[in-house]
């Protein structure tokens, strides 16, 4: 039976007929693995997603974790699913060799753990962040920290957060008020409170690792004041061994709308439950060096917005292969053409309707997913590029795709599960069918690692201007190739690219308008605007990228990737043209907006 979360064919078609990742075995870096390890590796994480995370999607959202004051409950089937997955050693999939790590392509990596996400997005929430916190303090930590918190962690004895937010500082991190104050032996001791730290207190695992960003007194103001530490649930000895409790301690859990299965904490540095060493506040270990901590942070940052972006992805992913199985069993109504009542009822996907709310979120999943893919092949390539020109070309695709590959899924492949719902009519609208939870769980991804608005202020405001605008340079002539191609191609391909090559020489003439007017205020009030125009012009290279990858290629697959890039140009792309009439405009509504006024 065809899978409900993912297609294994899509997913084979985007990595190598369309992207070719084989071709990766041929750096240095990836010289051990083969398109058999890779599929080794596909194959695995859709096992392991299906027998061990699928199973309590359900059962995890109902039953979300819980605290009696002094312990967090977690439903025994998440610690199963976990053991699992680190059992398979997959934890450092993407790690480098002495580190412990498989070393295998982002590319693959991502494509792997997209089914652990659309399985179970919860569960595989703990595994992301301690994913993250692996990759960053194995880049940025001590060999002492490696061989104490990242080897266990990859062993799946210890999990790891990353604890970054507080109450008063979501998106303005500048605004932090944990503090750390340094020690005589070296160490630090942190006082404050966090907000919203995934995946911290749960007796899962035998030690928290989290990644905590704090204030070092005297230090300069805003984020340049900002360090990094490793504060774990418990310290840990010289030999390794689990040792006495830090004064890292949760105040209680949040009750969220989705993602219920995962914790959700605040948690208080140095309130004075524990003292260890018989001293006030939680035990720090700096990670690098002082002040640096926004940096080190950044520098995983745009991972972490492609992880999000895939997890958003992955969720539209299962709700659209979930209404495309409903919608082929239900029986209801007769085509507007038959008048004749005694006639069968014929399956929903019959219906006009029923159609396009298929193909748009075919159009949404399998864009996004494309997308997201083809920036963990930029990861990659940047990982193992021989010059430093190579790297420094590919850094600026990756900066100007970053904002659109974290926010373009979690709009859109939400708006996927929106519409996952309405084919399921009724009965879309209830707990006994799985897509409700899938939108109540993806909606979280426009909020997270930086809201929607902030990416838009990111894309607008740094990515687009750095360096004189090289990377949207660098984007145009990537989109000017695949034209270029599709050009040379002619029939519909060519027309699709003269259509896109219109839009994309609008944007860019927009863009220097709003910036040539020198109003960055009026410029920067529409960035919302401006990003989702982006990231559909974006998409819509991405499609025709699809297309001529189909090569002419005929059978059902082909034609329907043929059929979806179609609608995403008909039906998607001229959404653009409002919005671009907007910008160019300068438009002030918003701006000019006042607060008394509503
Ligand atoms: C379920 C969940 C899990 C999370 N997990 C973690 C975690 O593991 N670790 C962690 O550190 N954090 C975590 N977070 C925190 C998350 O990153 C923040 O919620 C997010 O950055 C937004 O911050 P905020 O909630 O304070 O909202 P605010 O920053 O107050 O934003 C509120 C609104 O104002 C807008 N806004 C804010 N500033 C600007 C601006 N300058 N210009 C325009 N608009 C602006 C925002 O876009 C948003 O719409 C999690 C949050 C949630 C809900």
């Amino acid at each position: 039976m065809k899978s409900t979360l993912l297609s294994r064919r899509d997913l084979d078609f985007l990595l190598y007929e369309w992207l070719q990742v084989d071709e990766l075995t041929k750096r240095d870096r990836f010289a051990e693995h083969s398109r058999e390890t890779f599929d080794g590796v596909l194959d695995l994480c859709e096992q392991l997603a299906t027998r061990y995370f699928a199973p309590h999607n359900k059962t995890s959202d109902a039953n979300e974790p819980s605290f009696d004051g002094e312990t967090v409950t977690v439903i025994p089937e998440v610690k199963e699913a976990l053991d699992a997955f680190s059992q398979a050693d997959l934890t450092g999939m993407t790690m480098d060799g002495e580190v412990g790590g498989a070393q295998l392509p982002v590319t693959v990596a991502e494509a792997g753990f997209a089914w652990f996400s659309a399985a179970n997005v919860s569960t595989s929430g703990y595994l992301m962040l301690t994913m993250a916190n692996v990759n960053l303090l194995a880049k940025f930590g001590t060999q002492d920290q490696i061989a104490k918190f990242v080897r266990p962690m990859l062993a799946g004895r210890f999990s790891g957060t990353m604890a970054l937010s507080e109450t008063q500082a979501g998106s303005s991190l500048a605004d932090i008020l944990s503090r750390a104050e340094p020690q005589d032996d070296g160490t630090f001791r942190l006082f404050g409170s966090k907000m919203w730290i995934s995946g911290a207190e749960h007796e899962m695992t035998e030690n928290i690792v989290n990644l905590v960003l704090a204030k070092i007194p005297g230090g300069p103001p805003g984020t340049k004041g900002i360090s990094l530490f490793v504060v774990p649930k418990y310290l840990v000895g010289e030999d390794g061994s689990v040792g006495e409790r830090n004064d890292i301690v949760l105040a209680g859990l949040n009750h969220k709308m989705g993602q219920r299965g995962i914790t959700n904490t605040v948690l208080n540095l140095g309130e004075g439950k524990f003292r260890p060493g018989g001293q006030p506040g939680a035990v720090g270990y700096l990670v690098g060096e002082p002040h640096r901590g926004i940096t080190y942070m950044f520098t995983m940052m745009n991972e972490a917005r492609l992880g999000v972006g895939m997890g958003a992805v992955s969720l539209g992913y299962t709700g659209y292969l979930k209404s495309l199985q409903y919608a082929r069993e239900r029986p209801q109504g007769r085509p507007v053409t038959a008048k004749d009542p005694a006639t069968p009822q014929i399956p929903i996907i019959e219906h006009p309707d029923i159609k396009r709310m298929l193909l748009a979120q075919k159009a949404y999943v399998e864009g996004g997913m494309a997308l997201l893919l083809y920036c963990a092949k930029l990861v990659d390539l940047q990982h193992s590029a021989e010059t430093d020109e190579e790297r420094d070309q590919i850094t600026l695709l990756l900066d100007i795709l970053t904002p659109v590959g974290k926010s373009w899924p979690s709009q859109w492949c939400l708006a996927a599960n929106d519409l996952a719902i309405q084919i399921h009519g009724g009965y879309g609208y209830t707990r006994e069918y799985d897509v409700e939870q899938h939108y109540r769980d993806n909606r979280l991804n426009s909020i997270h690692e930086g809201t929607h608005g902030i990416q838009s202020l990111d894309l607008l405001g740094r990515k687009v201007t750095a360096r004189g605008g090289a990377s949207l340079v660098a984007l145009g002539a990537a989109i000017g190739k695949t034209i270029g191609t599709a050009d040379a191609l002619g029939g519909e391909a060519a027309e699709l690219a003269r259509q896109l090559d219109a839009t994309w020489q609008r944007l860019v003439s927009t863009t220097t308008s709003m910036f040539g007017s020198g109003d960055i205020e009026a410029a920067m009030a529409n960035s919302v605007v401006y990003l989702e125009a982006f990231g559909h012009i974006v998409i819509a290279w991405i499609w025709l990228e699809q297309l001529l990858a189909c090569n002419a290629r005929s059978g059902d697959f082909y034609d329907g990737k043929r059929q979806a890039a179609r609608y995403f140009f008909r039906a998607e792309l001229p959404k653009t043209g409002p919005q671009l009439d907007l910008l160019t405009a300068m438009d002030r509504t918003t701006l000019e907006m006042r607060d008394n006024w509503f």
